[in-house]
């Protein structure tokens, strides 16, 4: 838990957040500026900075947190349809929030290219 990063404090409950999805590992809430129909957060409570610190994280938390993608997918009736999982890691890709996290968004056709 860093206190001053908004998604440890989200996992805190300090942030008040629309929680989907939430367990002693994992936890998604809808993005804050959704850029798709549906647009949901999917992230470790374990602080990460980005994808880049992924071996700090035991590998089968990274599973779960894929899993809850895949849940909360299924639970916002996108799976089907379709949808995309994002990460931002550092500057090219326009992370801003450092915390590991992974877009899902769908429910509408959604743009590309991705680069
Ligand atoms: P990034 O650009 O780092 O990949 O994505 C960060 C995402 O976090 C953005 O889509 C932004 O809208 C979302 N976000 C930033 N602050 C908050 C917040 O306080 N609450 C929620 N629910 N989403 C946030
Ligand atoms: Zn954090």
């Amino acid at each position: 838990m860093s206190s001053d990063c908004i998604f440890c404090r989200i996992v805190a409950g300090e942030i008040p957040a629309t929680i989907v999805y939430q367990d002693d590992q994992v936890t998604a809430f809808k993005d804050i500026q959704p850029q798709a129909t549906v647009h949901i957060l999917v992230i470790p409570n374990q602080h990460v900075a980005s994808l880049n610190e992924a071996d700090r994280l035991d590998p089968a938390l990274l599973g779960r947190v894929l899993q809850a993608a895949a849940t909360v997918a299924r639970e916002a009736g996108i799976a089907e349809s379709g949808y995309r999982l994002v990460t931002n890691t550092g500057p090219d890709s326009g992370q801003t929030v450092h915390h590991l996290h992974f877009h899902v968004l769908g429910g509408n056709p959604l743009r590309l290219p991705l680069g």
